[in-house]
């Protein structure tokens, strides 16, 4: 048998080494966290939305998204879901195709394949730092601080560096770079915005159901409806992880990239204008801040009409159809410029990665070096919110695992 090596025990490593060991290779998987699965743990939660039954390659961002497309079809959602029955974990599937192992613990996940792990050969070793991998007589060298071990193949399963909390490193773009390979600038995704203006940080706690759209050079590129929240150093919430993909990546390429908040969706804007008129025509000798605020948060009430350059005393039956009109105007597409994300620190991914132009999608092996091989976010695929980046971790680790057992 073979000796292999898997950097990395997260999703991606943890699903190749199953798959490996079952396909007969001799498999010693590095972590260097204390223990295996540390992302998933904190993923969804703590609940863990462990996959998407219906993940497309339009569900996926990066140079070359259609990479992706052999991993998902090999894995369609019937084969993880019999995949996790083999581990004892049943699974939730919700209406959106959103999907949390029946516990509703994140724990329960990484149970399962630690039990799983446990009935093979598989050799785990945790709180091991992989320093570089490097090659010689055609065999792989992995590094740690007690010298170095051989191994006939190696799949770099290190992920991202998003959340370095969670052990996160940038390491296994070095360790691809060291072997030629090229690595798109990585970016924080899924992440909360950055805003420059006077009013954010005066409503931070405030949540609201908002559209928000995602503006690039002034072109609105994204529409998303979702809770959105305020915060001291922006603008955070579903709709905010939703648009950020686009966003981090604008940012990266120097593009100018504005929010547009429309605090009342479910009004329509062409006559959001005249129902303002009745209401103050219900309530003319109210000031501006009383009379709105019936409808919008206290806290948010002032800055907006500050925005706007109303005076919150201004009697609403004194004001003319073209100050209704901008009113009406800012309450739905009030603009704020985004100067950066909340960075790596507080991103569930990270776009950008290794170049998939340089890897086989049908194996997971490099094209530029027989023998070592790539599964998970530690590519240049990222995923939506909502299940799809462990999808395509679990995916690309078991199509990692069989090649690494060839
Ligand atoms: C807070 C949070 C919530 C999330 N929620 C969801 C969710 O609900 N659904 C979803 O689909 N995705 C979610 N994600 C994203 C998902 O966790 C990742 O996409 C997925 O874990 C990627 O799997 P991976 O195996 O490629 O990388 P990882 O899971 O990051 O695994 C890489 C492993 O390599 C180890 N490592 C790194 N460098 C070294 C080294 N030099 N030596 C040894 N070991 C090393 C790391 O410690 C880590 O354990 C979430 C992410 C975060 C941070």
């Amino acid at each position: 048998m073979k000796k292999v090596a898997i950097i990395g025990g997260g999703a991606a490593g943890l699903m190749a080494a199953l798959t490996a060991v079952k396909s007969g290779a001799d498999v010693t998987l590095y972590e260097h966290n204390k223990s295996v699965g540390k992302k998933i743990l904190a993923s969804g939660n703590g609940r863990c939305n462990i996959i998407n039954t219906t993940a497309f390659v339009t569900d996926y961002f990066g140079a070359d998204p259609s990479f992706a497309a052999f991993a998902l079809e090999s894995m369609p959602f019937k084969v993880f879901e019999k995949f996790a029955l083999s581990l004892g974990l049943l699974l939730d599937v919700k209406e959106d195709g959103r999907c949390y192992p029946l516990s509703n613990e994140a724990k329960s996940v990484v149970m399962a394949f630690e039990e799983a792990l446990t009935q093979t050969p598989v050799k785990i070793i945790t709180h091991k730092h992989v320093k570089a991998i490097t090659t010689e007589n055609e065999h792989f060298c992995v590094h740690t601080d007690d010298g170095f071990e051989t191994y006939y193949k190696v799949l770099i399963a290190t992920g991202s560096q998003a959340a370095p909390q969670l052990g996160a490193t940038a390491d296994g773009y070095s360790f691809a770079q060291h072997f030629g390979h090229t690595v798109a600038t990585p970016y924080p995704s899924l992440v909360q915005l950055h805003l420059e203006s006077e009013f954010h940080e005066k409503m931070a706690g405030v949540k609201v159901m908002a559209e928000v759209t995602l503006y690039l050079n002034g072109k609105p590129e994204e529409k998303v409806l979702g809770d959105t929240l305020f915060t001291r150093y922006g603008i955070s919430g579903l709709s905010i992880l939703d648009l950020s993909q686009r966003a981090s990546e604008a940012l990266t390429n120097y593009q100018a990239v504005s929010v547009g908040v429309n605090l009342l969706p479910s009004f329509n804007r062409q006559t959001l204008a005249s129902q303002l008129e009745k209401l103050f025509q219900a309530v003319p000798t109210h000031d501006l801040e009383h009379a709105l605020s019936g409808m919008l948060s206290t806290k948010i009430v002032p800055q907006l009409l500050k925005s706007a350059k109303l005076d919150t005393k201004t009697k609403v039956q004194t004001l003319n159809t073209k100050q209704i009109k901008k009113l009406a105007h800012q309450l739905q597409d009030w603009r704020f410029e985004v100067t950066e994300t909340h960075g790596f620190k507080h991103a569930e991914v990270s776009g950008g990665g290794v170049s998939t132009a340089e890897v086989n999608e049908k194996s997971m092996e490099s094209k530029l070096l027989k023998g070592l091989y790539f599964a998970g976010e530690v590519l240049d695929i990222v995923g939506k919110r909502g299940g799809y980046n462990f999808n395509f971790a679990w995916a690309s680790g078991m199509i990692a695992g069989k090649g690494l057992s060839h």
